[in-house]
């Protein structure tokens, strides 16, 4: 499965690893774009407290954001796309589904883009860079865009011949691949459906569907793109990697565990990302569950061994 991770690396050892610092300006850019229109959906909830929204909408959006983010994080990321740790079929058909109900697409299709995003990354063939356009504030704007949102609307198809045989040849993923459509719909419907049987009531079914359908599905497409664009943008990069991954705080609760971006691209296949003092990896968390369980085995965890020659600082745990 690893071989299908490294096709011919088009590596430039005579460029340096950095472009020099992003200005004030693109900081700022980044902050704006991120963080505003967040805000303005944090705004949205007093104002429907008591009347659109209620603990149960809260419950439910809670409930199916961790199902599909882990189903994306844990299944999709770490254990499809790079082989992080072995998963016995029942939790592989799980893994499966939970991570197509969170709306990015059939698992053979993200996973064909993932890797295509390592084999390539922040180079010409990544399929969402935000360095594509180059390193002036608009160019970077533009890539911004680009890399969290722009690049799913480009024609081109990865393709999963090349980037995924192994999951064209089992035949539980290509099931569950074919059932995408019936899986958007479960994932927007069961909210509503849950809503309305626990208030016995069509309002509570609709608030639910607004709150734990759709506002929870943009919620995590968000953070999902983040780790695309701000995590290539913005950040610590404590280990030495080929790209611009970053690890970026702020979102490793949301993320659950995603965002220590440049330790995974570091360490591609370690099925932790956060590996250093206080970096809360949920998702890793889970897979330590799972293995405990016997569902999972053969886990990759980070050796310190190797940490220690990734890492850019002597030890970046005493940083
Ligand atoms: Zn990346
Ligand atoms: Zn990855």
């Amino acid at each position: 499965m690893t071989s299908t991770l490294t096709p011919e690396q088009p590596t430039s050892t005579a460029e340096p690893v950095f472009a020099g610092q992003k200005s004030a300006t693109e900081t700022f850019l980044v902050k704006l774009f991120a963080v505003v229109p967040f805000l303005a959906l944090i705004a949205a909830v007093p104002l429907a407290w008591g009347w659109g929204l209620g603990w149960v909408d809260i419950g439910l959006a809670a409930l199916f954001y961790s199902l599909t983010c882990l189903g994306v994080t844990v299944g999709f990321h770490r254990h499809f796309t790079h082989g992080a740790f072995k998963a016995n079929r029942g939790l592989r058909v799980g893994l499966a589904v939970a991570g197509s109900m969170a709306m990015q697409g059939p698992v053979i299709g993200w996973v064909a883009d993932h890797r295509r995003h390592h084999a390539y990354a922040d180079r010409e063939g990544d399929p969402h860079s935000p360095w594509r356009y180059g390193t002036s504030p608009a160019a970077l704007a533009k890539g911004f865009w680009h890399a969290h949102m722009g690049w799913m609307f480009e024609r081109e198809k990865t393709n999963p011949k090349r980037f995924a045989p192994d999951l064209l040849a089992d035949r539980d993923i290509v099931a569950v691949d074919r059932l995408f459509p019936l899986l958007t719909v479960a994932t927007l419907l069961a909210p509503a459906v849950l809503g309305g049987l626990i208030t016995m009531s069509w309002w509570g079914a609709l608030t639910a569907f607004f709150w734990a359908s759709l506002v929870r599905v943009a919620v995590l497409h968000h953070v999902t793109w983040s780790v695309n664009s701000i995590c290539h943008l913005v950040g610590d990069r404590p280990f030495e990697a080929r790209d611009k991954a970053t690890n970026f705080w702020p979102l490793a609760i949301l993320s659950m565990g995603e965002s220590w971006h440049n330790t995974h691209h570091a360490d591609p296949t370690g099925a932790r990302h956060g590996v250093l003092r206080g970096q809360i990896d949920i998702s890793a968390r889970l897979i330590w569950v799972f293995e405990k369980l016997g569902w999972a085995t053969k886990v990759r965890w980070p050796k310190p061994e190797r940490l220690a020659k990734l890492a850019r600082t002597p030890d970046p745990r005493s940083a």
